[in-house]
């Protein structure tokens, strides 16, 4: 158990104070109507989320690991039907593969997105591939045009999870389009700690094909066409209507975080460069608030902020000082997937190792105080100036 720091990784009760008459009104409201499954919240939250992604369909459902379930399940890919996902990367894809009786193939990634690396993608294609599951892991967006490219060419379907970069924008050379929406399926969380996020558990599936949404909202509803005759085997997975009501409320207010965690991402850019320019630490792919870097193709919406430290065996020293100062870090991830006792395989994936030995998150969310980031940026430079 960690203890609590007076600057935390992020400020989920301050966030509820700013929008506290929003929220309160629209939990009310639900309240009153007594609408608590499948309520008009949960309708108009989904209209408003495919609005506001332009994607004709989304779904909503119990939670992000449920959202990645119903895309696979919805396949209906044949047993030890191989997937590739990035070993780097939140363990919820490769639990609900292996669920599903699909077989993990874990790939490499790119050492300066973090993002899957298209040439392991199509290095790793078998007979047995069905699907490219990239990750658009910590608010940006894996190389889109690359992945559609390779999955056309090798007719496979690709389920995107966006859990992480809910907003996140590409504008490629041949796609466009929000996180989540430009392939098979996209999945996204609403974990209260997720960019959007909910008071409790919630996810969404999005696609844009009419006949795969109709089947995803049929698997999450037990399989039910009409009430009480089940046509396929499903499960029970909702979003709860306090759940929609909660967001349809802060869905309002999206823009505004991602322009927050923009400014403080900057803001940590601008300080921790020059640690960066001695080569002590690397900062996250992205350079600056009007630009998008070249590796990148899509915008950042920061769900962390995410550095290396160069020097490795430093990283605990470093959480500790932080630490010590009442200062939260963490370490996303620090094991790969292909090392988890639960999904091990034998494969050589050097940079996913590296990364993992090196990676440290500082807080970054919209109610991170100015004197807070500057004092992060502070004791970040004073750890690294110590002999
Ligand atoms: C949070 C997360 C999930 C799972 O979401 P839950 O709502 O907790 O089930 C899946 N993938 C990624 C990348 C995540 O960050």
């Amino acid at each position: 158990m960690q203890v609590k720091q007076r600057i935390g990784m992020l400020d989920l009760v301050g966030q509820y104070r700013r929008l506290q008459s929003e929220i309160d009104a629209a939990m009310d409201s639900v309240l009153e109507r007594g609408d608590f499954i499948q309520g008009s919240s949960v309708t108009l939250f989904e209209q408003e989320l495919a609005d506001y992604l332009s994607v004709p369909h989304v779904i909503s459902c119990g939670n992000g690991t449920d959202a990645l379930q119903l895309a696979f399940m919805a396949l209906d890919l044949p047993a030890g039907s191989e997937v590739i996902l990035p070993s780097f990367a939140y363990a919820a894809l490769a639990e609900v593969i292996l669920l599903l009786g699909l077989s993990p193939v874990f790939v490499e990634v790119n050492p300066s997105t973090y993002l899957i690396q298209e040439s392991a993608i199509e290095a790793a294609i078998t007979n047995k591939t069905r699907v490219i599951a990239p990750v658009h892991l910590f608010g940006c967006m894996a190389n889109m045009d690359a992945i559609l490219d390779i999955a056309h060419r090798h007719n496979l379907y690709v389920v995107e999870d966006a859990a992480q970069a809910i907003g996140s924008y590409y504008s490629g050379v041949s796609v466009r389009g929000f996180a989540g929406t430009l392939g098979t399926v996209g999945t996204t969380s609403f974990f209260p700690s997720k960019n959007l996020g909910c008071f409790g558990d919630g996810g969404a599936v999005f696609c844009s094909n009419l006949e795969l949404a109709t089947r995803i909202r049929q698997l999450a509803n037990h399989g039910q066409s009409t009430k009480y005759i089940h046509d396929i085997v499903g499960i029970n997975s909702r979003l709860d209507t306090l759940q929609a009501a909660v967001l349809r409320v802060k869905l309002a207010h999206l823009e505004d975080f991602h322009a927050k965690r923009l400014t403080i991402a900057q803001r940590y850019v601008d300080g921790l460069q020059p640690l960066q320019d001695q080569g002590l630490l690397q900062l996250p792919c992205f350079s600056g608030i009007n630009s998008q870097h070249s590796e990148l193709k899509s915008t950042h919406v920061f769900h962390q902020f995410t550095l290396r430290i160069i020097a490795h065996e430093k990283r605990d020293t470093f959480r500790q000082f932080m630490s010590d100062r009442g200062i939260a870090t963490m370490v996303y991830y620090p094991l790969p997937l292909h090392r988890q006792n639960a999904y091990f395989q034998e494969v050589a994936l050097p940079v996913t190792e590296e990364l993992c030995s090196q990676v440290v998150s500082l807080p970054i969310c919209p109610e991170l105080r100015l004197e807070a980031q500057q004092e992060i940026i502070l004791n970040v430079e004073e750890f690294f100036q110590k002999p």
